[in-house]
C-alpha cells in the first residue's frame, strides 16, 4: 500500500539557480521552438533522459543518441503551494507537478494549470501547454494542463 505523506516546512528558494549545457540540451531547446521534445537515449541500457543528459547516470558513459518524447505524460508526484517563496499567501493555490512524459524514463517539473488542487492525483494524465510564441528556451513549456 502506498502512503501519502504531508510535509510542513519552509524553504527559501529565492536564491536557487542551476545551469544546464551540452549538445543534448542545446538540441532539445532548438526542438522546443517547434513544440517538440528531444531527449536522448543510452545506447547501452536504453534509459531515455529528458532533459537530455550528456552521460548515462546508470552506465556512466557519454550518450548522444536522440530520442523523441511525447508532450503527454503522467503525474508522478505533486505539490500544492499556498504561499510564495517568501511566505506571502497566494491569491490562488499553485499546483506543481512532477511528470513522466511518454517515451521518457525521467521526470520533469512544471506548473499545473486548468486543474483544481483537489482534482490532482498521482497517475493523472496531462499534456504540455506550449507557449504561443516559442523562442527555444525552457519557458516555451508554459505549464501542464489536463489531457
Ligand atoms: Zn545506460
Amino acid at each position: 500500500m502506498e502512503e501519502t505523506r504531508q510535509v510542513q516546512g519552509t524553504w527559501d528558494l529565492s536564491t536557487f539557480k542551476f545551469r544546464i549545457e551540452g549538445e543534448g540540451i542545446n538540441n532539445m531547446l532548438k526542438e522546443m521552438k517547434e513544440a517538440k521534445l528531444l531527449g536522448n537515449r543510452c545506447h547501452q541500457c536504453g534509459t531515455v533522459y529528458l532533459p537530455a543528459n550528456f552521460y548515462c547516470r546508470k552506465c556512466h558513459i557519454a550518450i548522444h543518441e536522440p530520442a523523441e518524447i511525447s508532450d503527454h505524460g503522467e503525474v508522478m508526484s505533486y505539490t500544492v503551494g499556498y504561499a510564495d517563496v517568501r511566505g506571502n499567501p497566494l491569491d490562488e493555490p499553485r499546483v506543481s507537478l512532477m511528470v513522466k512524459l511518454d517515451g521518457s524514463d525521467t521526470w520533469i517539473m512544471g506548473a499545473g494549470e486548468e486543474m483544481k488542487p483537489e482534482d490532482v492525483h498521482i497517475g493523472m494524465r496531462v499534456k504540455i501547454k506550449w507557449a504561443e510564441h516559442r523562442v527555444g528556451n525552457l519557458q516555451d513549456m508554459e505549464s501542464f494542463i489536463p489531457e
